[in-house]
């Protein structure tokens, strides 16, 4: 099904400076305005590498973006804040972002930073492109009874389902639904969160280097390193990152209804390939871009 939509670009170029969580390391990124037919495109040390699902490297903690040797890490939710524009009619399909670094700053652990910074460099219209809708239902499923599944619907939405064994927490649920206002206010500030035993591990494999308690929600076996911005904040965070991830699809997918159950970036990220692959009409294909 294929309908009409805009295509947009930045008004002004914005930088950002700060610290990724997994490696610890200083980055400094600027968004800049990119022409129509652009696409969302990362580019770093000479390499440019498209946001697309084709280029993620690895998934075990957070996305990673590779190309010829550079790799830029934690992009999930700088895509998030990108793909959520749509949601309030300011569409972004053409952005270059120069990463001097190899991690995208964590900011406080949600897309608040993005957000606020996208807001900052104002969005323009460039012109208007063609976006698909899922034809027939997609699904997939990964270990321990997850899955993500998509189905054609007037209008975006997403609910996530997350279960821990761990007395606080349980099973939650997040329900998004595509209003102008709506992602910034219930989605965007949802933090990132580790569990203490799981940081203490990743501290000694080299990862969560940068992550501490101003920046993540950290979970102890009886309480949260600080009060919670909802009482759902895991679930939507979870769902924040499937925002993010189901970019890479690099497909303007505004009407679909997602469910998701257990999702991982892994799982995210082979949702993202198969959106992009689904044997939906070939000839009218169109990538997230302008
Ligand atoms: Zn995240």
């Amino acid at each position: 099904m294929l309908r009409r939509q805009s295509s947009g670009t930045i008004k002004q170029s914005v930088t950002v400076e700060g610290i990724g969580i997994h490696t610890g390391t200083p980055s400094r990124i600027t968004l800049l305005p990119a022409p129509s037919g652009a696409g969302i495109v990362f580019r770093s040390r000479g390499v440019e590498i498209p946001a697309r699902a084709a280029s993620v490297v690895d998934t075990s903690r957070c996305t990673v973006l590779g190309k010829d040797g550079v790799t830029i890490s934690t992009v999930e939710h700088l895509m998030s804040a990108i793909a959520s524009q749509r949601y309030d009619k300011r569409d972004l399909t053409n952005l270059y972002i120069d990463v001097e670094g190899v991690e995208l700053p964590i900011g406080d652990g949600s897309a608040n930073l993005w957000v606020e910074t996208l807001a900052g460099a104002g969005l323009h219209k460039i012109g208007t492109q063609k976006r698909l809708a899922p034809e027939g239902d997609l699904l997939i499923t990964g270990k321990n009874g997850s899955f993500i599944t998509a189905f054609d619907a007037q209008f975006f939405s997403a609910t996530v389902v997350v279960q821990f064994d761990h007395p606080l927490i349980g099973t939650q649920v997040a329900h998004f639904q595509a209003f102008p206002g709506n992602y910034a206010e219930s989605i965007a500030p949802a933090r990132t969160f580790g569990f203490i035993e799981e940081v203490e591990a990743l501290r000694k494999a080299g990862l969560a280097l940068g992550g501490n308690e101003d920046n993540a929600v950290v979970i102890y076996p009886d309480r949260y390193s600080r009060p919670l911005r909802f009482e759902n904040e895991l679930a939507r965070h979870k769902l924040l990152d499937l925002i993010g991830d189901l970019a890479l699809a690099g497909l303007p997918f505004a009407n679909m209804q997602i469910f998701a159950y257990k999702p991982s970036h892994g799982l995210n990220v082979e949702f993202a390939k198969k959106l992009a692959a689904n044997d939906w009409d070939r000839e009218n294909w169109y990538p997230f871009s302008g």
